[in-house]
């Protein structure tokens, strides 16, 4: 299972829409119908255009399919999880996807990616991570930021013999911080300790 981030959303139907939104957003035409989505894109990115498909099975929505110079390059992968309630999203290349660009450029996908999420307004201001072996932080940013996070981490050695491959690494490793949650962590956490 791949790292995840959750995204701030109450269910399967909203998570769709988030899905058809960012599909709108990358310029999917089919998508784009009743929808107006007004994102900043970088001209890497706003030139080209993106391809929603439907999910085969349940516990998914279907991945959308980021297109450079017409041929698919970056993919973004939405997951459900019924039990905890939880959707999230993780980003990556298509398979072949370094012969039409560099990382600076996936990386702009995914900022882009982000950025489009960022005005759905379904990121969280935060993430905090929690790195099997015990270390735990908060994290600025969203899914690209989580990723650097453990791939710093893990680069630095405090992981010595332990070592956790990102791809071990599941949805509960990877939770929001949202501004309320975060003023409410003190009292959160004298109350857990009382
Ligand atoms: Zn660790």
């Amino acid at each position: 299972m791949p790292l995840t981030a959750p995204l701030l959303v109450d269910s399967k139907d909203q998570l769709e829409e988030v899905k058809y939104s960012l599909a709108a957003a990358f310029g999917d035409h089919h998508a784009s119908r009743d929808r107006e989505i007004n994102v900043d894109m970088p001209d890497v990115v706003c030139q080209s255009k993106a391809l929603t498909r439907t999910a085969g099975d349940r516990s998914q929505v279907g991945p959308v399919t980021l297109f450079k110079d017409d041929s698919p390059f970056a993919i973004v992968h939405f997951r459900v999880d019924r039990e905890a309630n939880e959707y999230s999203y993780s980003l990556g290349g298509h398979a072949g996807w370094h012969k039409r660009g560099t990382e600076e450029t996936i990386s702009k996908y995914f900022e882009a990616v982000e950025t489009t999420f960022r005005h759905l307004g379904v990121l969280p201001e935060q993430y905090q991570v929690t790195c099997p072996c015990g270390t735990e932080d908060i994290v600025d940013g969203a899914y690209t930021a989580v990723s650097r996070f453990f791939n710093e981490h893990q680069n630095s050695g405090s992981h010595a013999d332990s070592r956790v491959l990102i791809n071990t690494l599941i949805n509960r490793e990877v939770s929001p911080v949202t501004s309320s949650e975060t003023n409410s962590e003190a009292k959160y956490l004298a109350d857990q300790h009382a």
